[in-house]
């Protein structure tokens, strides 16, 4: 191996002996001449000791580690991690005809901090959340052909947005590989949709709220659902699927309206149950009747990128479920949601309990949501839980 080299402070390594896969500046006494951000570096204890190899990086956390062992970061280190995820998504059941979208590659989840791949149909798109990642983006396009096979047949790179800025990438959008010829419509649990990966926010899909849809698909039946924040409008089709009475879909976004009318059509042709609406929530929410619906949907944007924003973001939630609580119909349901890493589920619940408490109405959770098993948490990083939701039942 030879990779340059960094050096920590006595006992900075103990987070390490824990796998925990970031170093931060801080524990960092020495690091060789000349490094270049994205490099892959390997990482020694005060002693000496090998520890970690990782990417390098300008910033407070300084090295992400992609193994605690002596290994090359080379083709054969990729396709083993690849395959690895792909082991569990297979083992997860969630590969079929009657699903081919998920995640394959969840950041620290999958051993691979500061890279996303999703999976729609016969596309992967990559996101790199370093500079590291995105260096190695031919590496991982190549391991990816190798371990998905012919089922791959474009990899569209997208990270216009999520380098970091000091990196000072500029944009960049491309196809490594095919481009065209592609199958535009992918399949979640049998419905279907267009997954934007071009123009659409993140990869194009929220993979992660699939679970989730396929729990309130059972509660749908004979409701009037208003799907709040609807982006592609994922929980709209699902809720149709389970017969509701009729579906509502709101986001400020009117591309997102537009991606939601489609996605309702290649399933539901021709279905009055189902109406679109680009409007703000809480002027929306504020014009609803109460009795209108009985079964409300609230899966908002993050109101919270970083911890400074905690308590304004609990506002937020606060107020946006005291007004779902306040005109939801007598026997609704709420499916209430916060995909804010930095907002614990304790805070969340508190935020929710303090919104029916205002409002006097009478809440049970009947459950408690988080993530599904293709955004796996690493259990040495916490961090990396971040989707937490309640299914209430409001008297
Ligand atoms: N529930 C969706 C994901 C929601 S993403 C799914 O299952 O895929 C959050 C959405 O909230 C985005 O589409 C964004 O356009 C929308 N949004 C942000 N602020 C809003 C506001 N004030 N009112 C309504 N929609 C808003």
């Amino acid at each position: 191996m030879n990779y340059k080299k960094i050096r920590l402070k006595p006992k900075k390594e103990e987070s390490l002996k824990r796998f925990h896969p970031w170093i931060f500046s801080g524990a960092v006494q020495q690091k060789d001449n000349d490094l270049t951000e994205g490099e892959v570096v390997s990482v020694y204890t005060s002693a000496d000791e090998f520890i970690a190899v990782g990417h390098y990086q300008v910033g407070s956390i300084e090295v992400r580690v992609l193994s605690f062992e002596e290994e090359e970061i080379n083709a054969s280190f990729w396709e083993k991690r690849l395959s690895s995820a792909l082991d569990l998504r297979k083992a997860a059941g969630l590969i079929s005809d009657n699903n081919n979208s998920y995640r394959l590659v969840h950041g620290e989840g999958d051993n691979l901090p500061g890279l996303i791949i999703d999976i729609y149909a016969e596309t992967a798109v990559i996101q790199s959340h370093s500079v590291g990642m995105h260096e190695s983006r031919m590496m991982i396009c190549e391991a990816l052909k190798a371990v998905l096979g012919d089922s791959l047949k474009n990899i569209y790179y997208k990270s216009e947005t999520t380098l970091p800025f000091k990196a000072n990438l500029g944009a960049e959008n491309e196809y490594l590989h095919g481009g065209k010829d592609v199958n535009e419509i992918a399949i979640e649990n049998g419905l279907k949709f267009y997954p934007d990966w071009i123009k659409g926010q993140k990869t194009g899909f929220f993979v992660d709220q699939r679970d989730n849809r396929s729990l309130l698909e059972h509660y749908a039946k004979g409701r009037s659902v208003l799907n709040m924040f609807c982006y592609t409008g994922g929980f709209s089709f699902y809720a149709m699927r389970g017969d509701a009475k009729l579906v509502h879909s709101v986001d400020s976004s009117s591309k997102a309206i537009m991606l939601t009318n489609k996605n309702i059509e290649i399933n539901f042709l021709e279905d009055k149950r189902h109406e679109a609406f680009a409007e703000d929530a809480f002027k929306y929410l504020a014009k609803v009747k109460e009795d209108e619906y009985d079964l409300i949907i609230l899966d908002p944007p993050a109101f919270a990128k970083h911890r400074g924003a905690i308590k304004n973001a609990l506002q937020g939630y606060k107020r946006l479920n005291a007004a779902a609580f306040e005109r939801i119909a007598k026997g609704g349901i709420i499916f209430t949601f916060s995909c804010s890493q930095v907002i614990s589920k304790e805070a969340f619940r508190l935020a929710v309990f303090s919104a029916a408490a205002m409002t006097g109405r009478k809440v049970r959770i009947l459950h408690q949501l988080t993530q599904p098993a293709d955004h796996p948490v690493n259990i040495y990083h916490p961090e990396g839980e971040y989707l937490k939701g309640l299914v209430l039942y409001v008297e």
